[in-house]
């Protein structure tokens, strides 16, 4: 809105105020044609909306609730193991709610609704892959099926019996000179110097794969 400039300045307000949109016209200062893209009404459907109102008051503060993650954005392949073909099996895929921790928006919990549509053999695939993903990138996954109603208690069973199944990180030490694989993807970490911090100048070996695993073994 702010890059816009308004030609008509005043006038345009006002005949904004009596629903003139003079926008469609071309009025920005380009002259540019209005792109295509419109807001969806539908950006969660009633069943998800019915759920992220349970969900959200089961959780509270304890959690951050995002919805309609993309798995590429959640999920990264370690360079190293190859094609593009892991990317691309996941690139238009997205899990339905994704609970993080809110003070780090390290996600925790994926939470898929299963309407209908998952009994159909093609949806059936799609959700097989996706809860092979989650289980190789060791993210808890809970499928809820699809309800009219939702039942605040029972969400908060369900979340919390997820999370505990949560695995535990453990950073194996290695105490030898070796070049350490990273425990995370399975490649050869790399020596690095800490640029920053209370370790400046201390050597450490960290992931290739960094920025996406910020997995950390001491030299
Ligand atoms: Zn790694």
């Amino acid at each position: 809105m702010s890059e816009d400039s308004e030609p008509l300045g005043c006038l345009g307000f006002i005949l904004k105020l009596f629903g003139i949109d003079l926008g469609q016209w071309g009025g920005s200062a380009s002259g540019m044609a209005r792109l295509p893209y419109r807001l969806r009404d539908d950006f969660l459907s009633p069943a998800e909306l019915s759920f992220y109102r349970v969900l959200q008051a089961a959780v509270g503060d304890e959690w951050a609730i995002c919805c309609k993650v993309r798995l590429a954005d959640l999920f990264f392949v370690p360079r190293g193991d190859g094609d593009t073909a892991h990317r691309n099996r996941i690139d238009r895929k997205h899990v339905d709610f994704l609970l993080c921790d809110p003070r780090t928006m390290q996600p925790r919990l994926g939470i898929e609704l299963d309407d209908a549509s998952h009994n159909r053999v093609e949806r059936q695939e799609r959700d097989k892959l996706v809860d092979d993903v989650f289980d190789a990138a060791e993210l808890p996954l809970l499928r809820i099926p699809a309800a009219r109603t939702y039942q605040k208690p029972q969400v908060i069973a369900l979340v919390k019996g997820a999370l505990a199944d949560t695995p535990r990180e453990s950073l194996p030490e290695t105490t030898t000179d070796a070049v350490p694989v990273c425990p995370k993807c399975g490649v050869p970490m790399v020596r690095r110097t800490a640029s920053k911090g209370r370790n400046q100048g201390a050597e450490f070996w960290g992931c290739a794969n960094y920025p996406h695993c910020r997995q950390v073994v001491q030299v």
